[in-house]
């Protein structure tokens, strides 16, 4: 799986270009590689590919992930989930999230800072030891307030909003952040991508416009399942959507895997 480029297409010129050329699972061309295809009317044959198996062959060794995009959200401690819906008040899950035991929940909420507010912002079950909110730079200029770039559960020093619910409104005085992206794994998936908890990946995305994220936080736990968490900001720029796929190419600060493939 890889990205063609034009370049890589001319150095093949040599050795001759199949035609049909043949594009496996995830192969992206560039606009110039296509267009330099159709100018030697050379067709591409794309060989079947089941989206479905991208996680199993992630998991099987391949140096790629999925990618899970988060849009903003909400986790509660269980006092504010009470203090804004009322006394007694539990989460309603909704549906399921990538990592075991994570749900998105019925229950919205509107944020509202100094210059503006930002309504049904859903809020991630079960509850947390602390409430944290997650946003992006661009809810940031919404809201008039600019978080820093945070790993989960690290809110310390970091600037509040306010919350309101069906109930009630909530002011925290710190929790507001800018999620850190991180990929989470299985013990087993960081022994074959040769990483530990806390170490960094340097991810490539694929795609018309190719992304290096040079500082993927490493999180390895047997309650993982192997993801790739980005906030929509930088999905945006790298026109990356959930279930697309990265290559990773590389880990603490060093390349070590081909950008080509
Ligand atoms: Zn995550």
């Amino acid at each position: 799986m890889a990205l063609i480029t034009e370049t890589y297409l001319r150095a093949r010129l040599v050795s001759g270009i199949p035609n049909p050329f043949p594009l496996s699972e995830g192969d992206k061309l560039t606009p110039a590689a296509a267009d330099f295809l159709k100018s030697r009317s050379i067709t591409t044959q794309r060989m079947a590919s089941d989206p479905v198996n991208l996680r199993e062959s992630a998991k099987a060794g391949g140096w790629t992930m999925p990618v899970g995009v988060s849009n903003r959200h909400v986790h509660l401690s269980p006092e504010h989930v009470e203090a804004l819906f009322g006394p007694g008040y539990r989460l309603t899950p909704l549906r399921e999230l990538s990592q075991k035991g994570q749900y998105a929940a019925q229950e919205i909420v509107t944020l509202v800072g100094p210059k503006g507010i930002l309504p049904n912002v859903r809020i991630l079950g079960p509850s947390r030891e602390a409430s944290q909110v997650e946003i992006s730079r661009t809810d940031g200029f919404a809201l008039g307030i600019h978080p820093t770039v945070r790993l989960s559960g690290n809110i310390e020093g970091t600037p509040g909003i306010t919350l309101v619910g069906q109930k009630n409104a909530v002011v925290l005085h710190e929790g507001l952040i800018i999620a850190k992206n991180h990929v989470h794994m299985s013990p087993d998936e960081a022994n074959k991508f040769q990483v530990a908890n806390g170490d960094s990946m340097i991810v490539q995305t694929l795609g018309d416009r190719p992304v290096l994220f040079a500082d993927v936080t490493v999180r390895v736990s047997s309650k993982f399942t192997l993801d790739f968490h980005i906030d929509t900001d930088e999905a945006n720029a790298a026109h990356l959507n959930t279930g697309d796929v990265v290559r990773v190419i590389g880990k603490n600060g060093e390349i070590t895997g081909s950008v080509r493939g």
